[in-house]
């Protein structure tokens, strides 16, 4: 299984993507997760994106599709749920180019949709575990909102996920990556699924989508 996860920021890809990895025993390609990783690193990579991620721009294309390109190279034969990528259409075309060179096909792009406020509302009570990258909202923490549960690694709210910084990753997304959907809507590969509901019952509804009876 080859599938993009698409969707404004906060509208559940990560939360989808761990489901579905489970489901058909694929890697999870999360770019914004290979970004935190390289900037807490201090790699050249990390260096050179924590800038536009602090500001919540896009890393450049350029950087975005040789980061990219080297986990293909690495991975090349697995199943992946791609999360976080492709963000604009030079990406996507990018990544047409690699599927080609690579043999792969692209089995679905799946997009969540969610109403603004929400999103907002989501990101802001989002905290973020700084050992082992896992999510919690501040409605599933209760009294404790600077642990990790599974870890005990300490919680804070991503930069990014500040009021004044999440509206304009909106723009962004309005701006640049929402044109995406156009593009792969051309391909007959695009669904879209409404991500307000329960994460359950959103899993159900992808799978239904891929497998249907
Ligand atoms: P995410 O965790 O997917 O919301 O990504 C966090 C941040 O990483 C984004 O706001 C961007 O600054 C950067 N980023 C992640 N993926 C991409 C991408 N495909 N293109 C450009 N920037 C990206």
């Amino acid at each position: 299984m080859r599938i993009i996860l698409f969707g404004p920021p906060g509208v559940g890809k990560g939360t989808q993507a761990k489901l579905l990895i489970a489901e058909f025993n694929a890697i999870h390609i999360s770019t914004g997760d290979l970004l935190r990783e390289a900037v807490k690193n201090k790699t050249p990579l990390g260096l050179k994106a924590m800038q536009y991620m602090d500001a919540g721009n896009l890393v450049p294309d350029n950087i975005m599709i040789e980061l990219l390109e080297g986990v293909f190279k690495a991975k090349a034969n697995d199943s992946f749920i791609l999360d976080g990528f492709p963000r604009t259409v030079a990406q996507a075309k990018a990544l047409d180019d690699m599927f080609e060179k690579m043999g792969f096909k692209l089995d679905a792009v799946i997009s969540l949709r969610v109403e603004h406020d929400v999103v907002i509302k989501r990101l802001s009570s989002r905290r973020m575990c700084r050992t082992c990258g896992r999510i919690y909202s501040l409605d599933q923490l209760g009294e404790n909102t600077k642990q990790c549960r599974h870890c005990g690694g300490e919680l804070y709210l991503r930069h990014d996920d500040e009021p004044d910084v999440i509206k304009h990753r909106l723009e962004v997304y309005l701006n640049q990556t929402k044109p995406l959907k156009e593009f792969y809507r051309k391909t007959g590969r695009f669904m879209q699924i409404d991500g307000m509901q329960e994460i359950g019952y959103v899993h159900k509804q992808i799978l239904d989508i891929l497998y249907p009876t």
